[in-house]
């Protein structure tokens, strides 16, 4: 429930703008009251505190609210368009066929144009609303058939919902940068536009020659214009690929360090353990952060063993309705119910892991700062209906409520009527 000042009996001065009262917090026992003012977390108590609009969790979870660690926000909704022979592809065996199911899923591209594009993003953005999700690294296609087309939409709506739903726009060559010439002119055009990453897919180059080249080029780019990088590296079922490497040495050599991201990285679950430790030993040097999204392909970064060697790893929910993936709500919970599963992460442990990698976990990895529920952190948070973790796991419903910049953007109910005969 929510209540204004207004509507009280006792109408002493409220202390702080917004109070969400009578909320659980994870690892801290008992009740407690969380004043807002403004953008900011300024009371984290057991005191009862007094606002201007007091927000009732009534004994719910409430945390910091959610991070996408990956999401392909320009071709969202798409999948009617195109057919799933990509997604067969993508998906089949080993995935031995995903470079076959990249060109396969090009084929959206034919008449890309901002005029569908747009609303179909817009959807996605308003389920992020909903879902509580705060920060979003949203990956465009850059290449000689999406052109601007992708692109442009986003950087509008990153403005239209900046402070609700801050997007990270990745000007993205996602058909490759040396065997699609002319892509490199056009993300420099994105980023000139306002891009706020810029993007690769080295793996998918001809050679490992032209794979090195292809992150050089791109990582200078952003080192230039002050940018950061995000790549999808090694994601196909070869052990060989080693791309998540370049990008981890270039990011050094361009200065970039603690200001990338290797997505998808799924080849990294192949490799023997030695060229995994040597990997990790390289990102940590280079401060990279990873994320996976083990719901869209049968195999995955190995996220526990990341973790384990000090690494940052955050969850992503990588596809809705498109070539690649059929289903998808932009709804973080979900994500980490899935990964949960996929990851064998059920246990305690494992659950807190799988909340921390599409909450701060992946703040981390996406260089945002203040991300924390605390006195000082910044006031964006997800009022859950249940108590613990793992139920809200288990139900993986829309939070009651959405607190996003210190101001209550979404509500929820969930609601059943039961018509039944007979003793109930
Ligand atoms: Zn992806």
């Amino acid at each position: 429930m929510v209540r204004t000042a207004a509507g009280r009996l006792n109408r002493a001065v409220p202390t702080h703008q917004i109070v969400v009262a009578d909320a659980t917090l994870r690892a801290r026992p008992g009740r407690w009251n969380i004043g807002v003012d403004g953008p900011v977390i300024t009371a984290v108590s057991q005191d009862r505190l007094s606002g201007d609009t007091e927000i009732d969790a009534a004994g719910g979870l409430v945390t910091e609210s959610f991070v996408n660690g990956h999401m392909h926000l320009d071709k969202v909704h798409t999948l009617d368009r195109i057919g799933d022979a990509a997604l067969t592809a993508y998906t089949a065996g080993d995935m031995g066929s995903a470079l076959h199911s990249i060109e396969l899923a090009s084929a959206v591209k034919a008449d890309y144009d901002r005029a569908w594009i747009e609303p179909n993003a817009r959807r996605a953005v308003l389920q992020a609303v909903r879902h509580g999700v705060r920060h979003v690294l949203a990956f465009a296609d850059v290449d000689t058939k999406a052109r601007l087309e992708g692109v442009i939409p986003l950087l509008s709506l990153r403005e239209e919902f900046r402070g609700v739903v801050d997007l990270q726009v990745v000007a993205f060559p996602q058909d490759g940068l040396l065997c699609d010439p002319g892509a490199e002119d056009l993300v420099r055009e994105a980023v000139e536009l306002g891009a706020d990453v810029v993007g690769g897919i080295p793996w998918i180059e001809h050679t490992d020659a032209e794979a090195r080249e292809h992150v050089d080029r791109m990582c200078a780019i952003a080192a230039a214009h002050g940018r950061r990088v995000a790549m999808l590296v090694d994601d196909a079922g070869d052990a060989s690929l080693r791309t998540t490497q370049m990008l981890a040495t270039a990011m050094i050599e361009h200065g970039l360090e603690g200001r990338g991201v290797a997505n998808h990285a799924r080849a990294v679950g192949l490799y023997a353990r030695p060229s995994l430790e040597r990997l990790a030993g390289l990102a940590r040097r280079a401060g990279l952060g990873f994320v996976s999204d083990p719901h869209t392909g049968p195999l995955h970064l190995p996220v526990r063993e990341l973790t384990a060697m000090g690494l940052p790893v955050a969850l992503g929910q990588d596809d809705i309705e498109d070539a690649y993936y059929p289903f998808g709500r932009h709804n973080m919970t979900e994500i980490a119910f899935l990964a949960a599963h996929a990851l064998e992460a059920v246990d305690t442990a494992g659950i807190d892991l799988v909340y921390d990698a599409v909450t701060t976990t992946a703040a981390r990895v996406l260089g945002v700062t203040g991300h924390v529920l605390e006195e000082g952190g910044r006031a964006d948070l997800v009022v859950h209906r249940h108590p613990t973790l793992r139920e809200v796991l288990a139900h993986h419903e829309a939070p009651a409520y959405v607190v996003a910049s210190g101001r209550l953007v979404a509500t929820s109910i969930q609601s059943t009527t039961f018509h039944l005969e007979g003793p109930a």
